[in-house]
């Protein structure tokens, strides 16, 4: 990941930034220009909720190479008590504890760091509530 990409992506890593249509309310994350729905091009920005509950999810035993040593770590589709859905990983708990409509609640936690150059990239997980 380059650095240019890295620093547009704080926003809305950092802090569940969304774009919210003015015309019908649609809630977009990540942010996009124009409306899925009604195509209007003109939004509000909003904080997604930062709880919500487990839609899915699934034990990742093959990781992408720059989470080995992670493995094996549950990943979650996440419904915000917003209604928005997001995916992320579960921290800080067994996979036995993790079930389909549990409460979570978002944190912000290192994602990965990036080899010399000393980057490194936070971004949201989920804990158990
Ligand atoms: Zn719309």
């Amino acid at each position: 990941m380059s650095i240019p990409k890295y620093w547009r992506e704080i926003p809305q890593r950092y802090r569940l930034e969304a774009l919210k249509c003015k015309k019908c309310g649609k809630i977009f994350f990540p942010p996009r220009l124009i409306c899925s729905n009604c195509k209007t091009q003109e939004f509000e920005n909003i904080r997604l909720k930062e709880e919500g509950k487990i839609v899915t999810y699934t034990i990742i035993r093959v990781p992408p190479k720059q989470f080995n040593g992670q493995a094996p770590y549950p990943v979650a589709i996440v419904e915000l008590d917003d209604g928005v859905r997001i995916m992320g990983q579960i921290t800080d708990a067994n996979p036995e504890e993790i079930e389909i409509g549990k409460k979570v609640r978002v944190v912000f936690r290192k994602i990965q760091e990036q080899g010399h150059a000393g980057i490194i990239n936070y971004g949201y997980k989920f804990i158990l509530k």
